[in-house]
């Protein structure tokens, strides 16, 4: 298999949490609606314990916590509050799950400065007495930016205004402060957790407007039955970046720092694309001139890697991020995503320099034939 540098698409589920969720395939199996009976009962028991985990982890409270199929579900959710002639404030480098139902609902988009940060100040100057929703992500998925999600809370918050964060690549990786967070959505895989589990954080008192409807679970804020191995894994996916988080962050912010003082001492035509301290730590975004990304994701093989974020992958348009920060489409369309995790070490960054080094020189002998 190859060596794998794309954490930012999935994160494997930590054979801790797979064992943690294996009674709750075929053993303890019970329906968590299924009151009338022990089998329903234990099952609600591991949920609501599940939700304790999570809103301990996020600091909120459990009531707050409702689980979904994943962040694209938690975000469809949260805009789905915006109705006809409400207006809403967003970036354009949310993940598509939030920019795409904010495009269908005309949204205003804040620009964002060349490292991808957006300015508290121009989300206040955007806001309008319409105004239903400001929604920010809290990291890039692509380029890592970390927003400054308190102080737009802040402003929201003063303003009367609901805002959304999606966490989905930030929690786990670095510590949140979600005390002006309103909505906050994320996601199992991300975290070294399953997949097809996620979840929403809804403050006390406001009114979801359901997208799933149906037997009402989840206090009718997504319902279907709910995925009891997946909820106990993202408890215990959750439990442990509450104990590693730190020291991982620091270690993958050391090897990054590295790897990218490497590439860019060894490698011409090498340009990083990204704030320099404001980002994920795992996070590393490098553009090559004279290099097609598709073609050296080919020549490279031995690693898993992304040009762009996953769910762009296939398409050859320049990535929307990296266009909103100014990177030009040339250097752009030469442009791949590392991304550092748990099972990554120095030996094989090592290995990667000189691999990356060996096939941008051919690819440009290659083009200059
Ligand atoms: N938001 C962000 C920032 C993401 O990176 C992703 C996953 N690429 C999602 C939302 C979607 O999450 P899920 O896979 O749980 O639907």
């Amino acid at each position: 298999m190859p060596i794998y540098l794309d954490h930012h698409a999935t994160t494997p589920c930590d054979p801790r949490v797979v064992a943690a969720m294996l009674p709750y395939f075929s053993e303890q199996f019970g329906n968590p609606a299924s009151l009338t009976h022990e089998h329903g009962r234990r099952a609600a028991n591991v949920v609501e314990d599940a939700r304790i985990v999570v809103a301990r982890f996020f600091q909120v409270q459990p009531n707050e916590i409702f689980f979904t199929a994943g962040a694209t579900e938690s975000n469809n959710i949260v805009l789905h509050l915006v109705k006809e002639g409400d207006h809403l404030v967003t970036s354009p480098t949310e993940h598509s799950s939030v920019f795409r139902p904010a495009q269908l609902r005309g949204a205003t988009f804040v620009a964002v400065d060349g490292d991808g940060l957006v300015d508290p100040d121009a989300v206040r100057a955007s806001l309008r007495p319409r105004t239903r929703l400001v929604s920010i992500e809290a990291a890039n998925g692509e380029i890592g930016t970390l927003q400054r999600i308190a102080e737009i809370g802040a402003i929201c918050r003063e303003r009367g205004v609901l805002f959304h964060s999606d966490i989905t690549q930030a929690a786990g990786k670095v510590p949140l402060d979600l005390a002006n967070v309103d909505l906050a959505s994320f996601s199992g895989h991300k975290l070294y957790g399953p997949k097809g589990i996620g979840g929403l954080l809804v403050r006390r008192g406001i009114r979801i407007d359901p997208v799933i409807v149906g037997g009402g679970q989840e206090k009718g804020v997504r319902s279907g039955t709910v995925n009891v191995p997946g909820v106990v894994g993202l408890g215990a996916a959750l439990r442990l970046r509450a104990a590693e988080m730190t020291e991982e962050a620091a270690r993958l912010a050391a090897l990054r720092d590295d790897l990218r003082e490497r590439i860019v001492a060894e490698i011409d035509g090498a340009s990083v694309n990204g704030p320099r301290a404001l980002r994920l730590p795992g996070n590393l975004n490098v553009s090559f001139e004279r290099v097609e990304a598709e073609s050296l994701m080919i020549a490279m093989r031995r690693f898993s890697l992304s040009s762009g974020s996953a769910c762009a992958s296939g398409e050859r348009a320049p990535s929307r991020v990296l266009t909103a920060i100014g990177v030009p489409e040339a250097l752009a369309i030469g442009s791949i995503r590392i991304g550092l995790g748990k099972s990554n070490t120095a030996d094989q960054l090592a290995i990667f320099v000189d691999d990356l080094q060996r096939s941008i020189r051919k690819l440009r002998e290659i083009s200059a034939a």
